[in-house]
């Protein structure tokens, strides 16, 4: 059945827009993750949320930790995107961290206001942000590309301190209605 990708809303085959969000729906059966219950998208390999390995990855395209070729990761780092295996990782409130304490620190101060996954799109918000007095920090994860059978993924995580997510939140959604931007923007991604 369809669904809508931002809301989770189900729809009735056949029907090609959420009557709430305005955006096209997606084929499939909405997705959670097993452990924190967020949504996750279907080519996910970690949870965005708390970066746990969702379940239904097969075995043998399940990444690597980074810092061990020979373990399989049970999940990414929340900030970076690493892949750590259970020695490497560390836990806090339910999420997965690499064994960098300044992303856990990060974390505590900072949220993710936006993800894309392109350089181009996290720079130009980033530069949006800034110009709206918001430290913005833009974390790639595209140091840490694993590659599942939907290709290689990256995202670029746009954080900003939690008292100014709700700013940020405007500033971002007044720039992409402003460039007519959306998830399913295509164009040259120039990996310099
Ligand atoms: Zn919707
Ligand atoms: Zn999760
Ligand atoms: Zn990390
Ligand atoms: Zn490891």
């Amino acid at each position: 059945m369809p669904y809508c990708p931002n809301c989770h809303v189900e729809y009735q085959p056949g029907i090609k827009e959420c009557a709430d969000c305005r955006i096209p729906l997606r084929e499939g059966t909405p997705q959670f993750c097993p452990n924190c219950k967020e949504y996750v998208r279907e080519d996910d390999t970690f949870c965005d949320n708390c970066g746990v390995l969702q379940p239904e990855i097969p075995a043998d395209e399940r990444p690597e930790c980074e810092n061990h070729p020979d373990r399989s990761a049970i999940g990414g780092c929340v900030i970076c995107g690493k892949p750590v295996c259970e020695q490497c990782s560390t836990r806090h409130n339910g999420r997965i961290f690499c064994e960098n304490d300044e992303h856990l620190n990060l974390h505590q101060g900072f949220v993710v206001a936006y993800t894309t996954s392109t350089d181009y799109e996290a720079d130009m918000i980033k530069a949006n942000l800034e110009g709206a007095g918001i430290n913005a920090v833009v974390f790639n994860q595209h140091d840490h590309v694993y590659f599942t059978n939907m290709g290689s993924l990256a995202m670029v995580n746009i954080m900003v301190p939690r008292s100014q997510l709700e700013e940020a939140r405007d500033v971002i959604t007044a720039l992409m209605s402003e460039e007519g931007l959306s998830d399913s923007e295509s164009g040259d991604r120039d990996d310099a």
